[in-house]
């Protein structure tokens, strides 16, 4: 149950409600660019957010969540054999000594991002006689703090993938560069779908880039309208994280580059 500003009493708790409208302003910005919302994927993200948030969504039927520490997942994933169509999607940086428990739990990686970390994953993959869907990172802003490919390393690496079978290409994912200037956040969305084009035309390039996992909290809208098909949103849904070092959340393993 919830209780909203003017005292209204609803059914749903307060993730449920929030949930629903996050939705369904994903549905009113896809209308305002004229696209099917049903193309757009509203990912929550749960992060440091108690299972028992998972199990409320769980409830009105969804199914996928993002994560961005496998050590999360993995415990998430414990805590909850009774709800075994819960499927993770892991959305952090991920060292290739995580690579086992993402074969192992795993449904989805958006943060591929080397050829070292795709021989980890697919050598664990075939242990488990499982697949993953993967997407490509790009780093689209620019910035050294941030993981993903330089937009014209990624051609080499999508190549070079076709050597992995257990690895299914699904599309490309993006960081946007923080803050509120709309243009400099719209031109790294510009960057990834132009980069979505240019791979989409190359034949020796693996899988398919029908996907583009871009937009946040702050910009899923913007996002949206600039070719997204999911959107991960945490604070949105779940409400404000610790306030902690907000690295330790975007990438659990230490920043880039150290
Ligand atoms: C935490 C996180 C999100 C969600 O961020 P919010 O601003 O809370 O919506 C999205 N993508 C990645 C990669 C994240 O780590």
């Amino acid at each position: 149950m919830a209780v909203s500003e003017d005292g209204a009493v609803s059914e749903e708790t307060e993730v449920q409600q929030r949930y629903r409208e996050v939705r369904a302003r994903v549905d009113e910005a896809c209308a305002r660019v004229g696209r099917d919302p049903g193309e757009v994927h509203l990912l929550p993200v749960s992060k440091t957010k108690p299972v028992e948030l998972v199990r409320e969504l769980h409830a009105i039927g969804v199914t996928t969540f993002g994560e961005n520490k496998v050590q999360e997942v993995v415990a998430k994933h414990e805590a909850t054999p009774d709800l075994p169509d819960l499927c993770w999607s892991v959305i952090g940086h991920l060292q290739t000594n995580k690579a086992r428990d993402v074969a192992r739990v795993a449904t989805e990686l958006q943060t591929l991002d080397s050829v070292k970390l795709a021989t980890a994953l697919e050598r664990r993959l075939q242990a488990e006689g499982r697949g993953l869907d993967v997407h490509l990172q790009v780093n689209s802003s620019g910035e050294e703090s941030k993981f993903g490919l330089a937009p014209e390393d990624v051609p080499a690496l999508a190549r070079e993938l076709t050597a992995f079978d257990s690895l299914r290409v699904v599309g490309l994912m993006t960081l946007a560069a923080p803050g509120p200037d709309t243009e400099v956040v719209a031109a790294c969305f510009e960057r990834v779908r132009r980069l979505q084009q240019v791979l989409g035309e190359d034949d020796r390039a693996a899988g398919s880039y029908d996907r583009l996992s871009m937009g946040m909290s702050g910009d899923y809208e913007l996002a949206i309208a600039h070719g997204s098909t999911c959107v991960r949103v945490g604070t949105a849904i779940f409400g404000s994280r610790p306030p902690v070092n907000d690295y330790a959340h975007y990438w659990p393993e230490g920043r880039p580059g150290s």
